[in-house]
């Protein structure tokens, strides 16, 4: 017995909505299939029905054959038909997430830096201050299988101990998720990784291997690689990235058989220096931050999204050290200098005698940076600088606060959506948004909207591949063609400014048809929630200066929004014509450079001359020996890494004090 239909579920049978489908299908006796395209796979198996890569407005058939086939075909096609029904949002909002994969995109290979000596290394100078204590080294270890085929007797044994660390790594992660302290955010990666591992995919694919006589370990290896490689050759970025879902899993399984535990962040000590290849900015940000000295890695570069977190959270970090960081595995303790990018390893003594010096000459210098905190930086014709904080997540407020930030000047609204499986709904933006703002009243917040690339692609939307990602289809270019995100976001912040002092920026202006067309959005937004009796307020609507096409146009621009915000790493590379994740153009993606402060005299004379507030929101604006250049050209509103601010009030108010 089978039906046919168009799929309607938002964004296709991705994870949450395949898990779904799953659970119901299992409530029926009869043998269910999902057909597309003449391909059927058992639509028991959310792994299968992923690979199926079913999309939003595609035919499929279910298929079933038992006793109540009619029912599973009514329950199955009505879901396909209608997944909302008998679902409330809150489930729909906390569905699993894995950013693996998904969040900022690897650095391009940095090229071997020249080491200045036997034990010291030069990588990205990626957020500043010195370091020196023990080395954490962050390389999870390749796992092996035996390599020896079972005999025959031992089979069933070898069967038995697989699906025990298959039942101990599924108790393992229900224990995680029945715990209250976990966050949404983790608490949807834990339930997408519990459900490749209850899926009988992975499982039935390794039990066939044992039956054959490979020891479990082998066998769990060989059949995560396989899965993986069919999840990575779908044509979907989403769906590729599971594929790291599938080796974290199969990796969970093979440590539980070997009575081994994973390395993980969680047992760092007090003061070590992170060492590893490549960290997820996901991954770091979970880590116990505030015991972490400092942070190398072998990727990344100095306004990638590993730097950014560690410089909100004041943690010293040398990145894009390449290959060279393999030297730093067997380190036993490590000194960084974050101003320089120069990384120590096994410091002698005299070195260690100097970092521990310039520790503590750091350490004095933030205290005495705290009287700070809150000053209104004035200069001496009385106009106030606004000396906000740059953050990406609600659980960045705190940090913000305690610097003493006065509103926040750009909020990155891309982790937001790249923490979910799901586009965050609209009810959800509109409290992340509401909360933001409501923290920082009276002070204004500026929310970015979504900027966004094929680099490092998010759930639910699908990018083309780009020859060049960072000149493609991204920020207000993918916004403006995609109604259907773009006016989610809008309707959320205009309903969010009812809270607050709430303002919108757009990334990557290049045209001003694109501020044009954002307006004709936000009035049919507003007009909807006025028809629909939502409360909502209007919002100041400003743009980022990051493009040089921005800048030869800020004057016509200027006429058209409230405000400027320049964003310096992007408008640095673009001026500049180097990548700024690639350590090996990294001289020329200076901002000092006299082409770059041009560009940025010309936006603020822009701005200045069409009585507009002109910002700074690039890491930049964080810079003590640039900012009295900055002020002095016209801006009025500087925003930065929570710990850059008190220097950064400190350095106006010593412009204010020479007058
Ligand atoms: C910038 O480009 O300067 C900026 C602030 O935005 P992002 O670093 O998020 O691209
Ligand atoms: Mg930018």
């Amino acid at each position: 017995m089978e039906r046919s239909t168009i799929v309607r579920v938002h964004e296709g049978l991705h994870a949450r909505p395949a898990t779904r489908f799953v659970k119901l299908a299992k409530g029926f006796e009869s043998d269910v299939e999902l057909v597309k395209d003449g391909k059927a796979v058992s639509a028991k198996s959310s792994v299968k029905l992923m690979l199926l890569a079913v999309k939003e407005n595609q035919e499929v058939t279910v298929r079933a054959n038992g006793a109540d086939a009619i029912e599973a075909l009514e329950a199955l096609i009505g879901y396909l038909e209608n997944p909302r029904a008998g679902l409330d949002d809150e489930a729909e909002a906390q569905s699993p997430a894995n950013d693996a994969g998904q969040e900022a995109a690897p650095a391009s290979e940095p090229a071997p830096a020249a080491p200045d000596g036997a034990n010291r290394l030069r990588g990205v100078a990626a957020s500043e201050g010195f370091a020196i204590g023990p080395a954490f080294a962050h390389f999870p270890p390749d796992i092996a299988g035996q390599g020896r085929m079972l005999r025959a007797e031992e089979i069933e044994a070898e069967i038995d101990r697989f699906r025990a660390a298959v039942g101990a790594v599924q108790a393992r992660m229900d224990y995680a998720l029945a715990q209250d302290s976990l966050s949404a955010g983790d608490r949807g990666i834990v339930a997408a990784l519990r459900d490749i591992a209850a899926d009988d995919s992975l499982t039935g694919e390794a039990e066939g291997l044992i039956k054959g006589g490979n020891d479990a370990v082998s066998a769990v290896i060989t059949a995560a690689s396989n899965i993986a490689a069919e999840f990575s050759a779908v044509d979907d970025h989403y769906l590729n990235a599971r594929a790291d879902d599938v080796h974290a899993v199969g990796r969970q399984i093979c440590l539980v058989l070997l009575g081994q535990d994973d390395v993980s962040l969680e047992n760092i000590p007090e003061g070590a220096i992170l060492i590893a290849d490549d960290i997820g900015a996901w991954d770091l940000a979970r880590a116990p931050l505030k015991r972490i000295g400092g942070v190398v890695c072998g990727h990344g570069g100095a306004t990638s999204h590993i730097a950014i977190i560690a410089r909100s959270h004041g943690i010293p970090a040398v990145l894009g050290l390449g290959g060279q960081v393999n030297a730093l595995r067997t380190a036993r303790d490590v000194a960084l200098d974050g101003n320089a990018g120069h990384v120590i390893i096994d410091p002698d003594e005299a070195t260690r005698a100097d970092f521990a010096g310039r520790v503590e000459a750091a350490a004095k210098e933030r205290a005495g940076l705290t009287i700070f905190k809150t000053v209104t930086p004035k200069l001496a014709d009385g106009r106030i600088i606004e000396v906000a904080a740059n953050i990406g997540s609600l659980e960045e407020i705190e940090a913000a606060q305690e610097a003493g930030a006065m509103g926040i000047g750009l909020f990155r609204t891309e982790l937001l959506f790249m923490r979910h499986m799901h586009l965050p709904s609209e009810d959800m933006q509109a409290e992340t948004y509401a909360a933001l703002t409501k923290a920082f009243a009276p002070y204004p917040v500026i929310v970015r909207t979504l900027d966004i690339g094929g680099d490092k692609p998010i759930a639910g939307i699908e990018f083309p591949d780009e020859e060049n990602p960072f000149l493609g289809w991204r920020g207000i270019r993918m916004c403006l063609d995609r109604p259907d995100i773009f006016k989610r976001q809008l309707r959320a912040l205009l309903r969010a400014a009812v809270h607050g002092n709430i303002k919108v920026m757009l990334p990557m202006v290049s045209d001003i048809s694109e501020v044009r067309q954002t307006r004709v959005l936000i009035d049919e937004c507003t007009v909807e929630l006025k028809a629909e009796g939502v409360p909502h307020a209007s919002f100041d609507l400003g743009v980022m200066i990051e493009t040089p096409a921005a800048v030869l146009i800020a004057p016509a621009l200027a006429k058209e929004v409230a405000f400027f915000s320049i964003g310096t790493n992007d408008l640095t590379q673009y001026i500049m014509a180097a990548d700024r994740l690639n350590p090996t153009v990294a001289k020329l993606n200076d901002v000092t450079n006299p082409a770059v402060m041009s560009a940025i005299e010309m936006t603020a004379k822009a701005g200045v001359a069409a009585g507009i507030m002109v910002g700074m929101c690039g890491e930049a604006a964080g810079r003590p020996d640039l900012i009295a250049t900055f002020v002095k050209m016209g801006l009025t509103e500087l925003s930065m890494s929570p710990a850059s601010i008190q220097r950064a009030k400190k350095a106006i108010m010593a412009m204010a004090a020479e007058g």
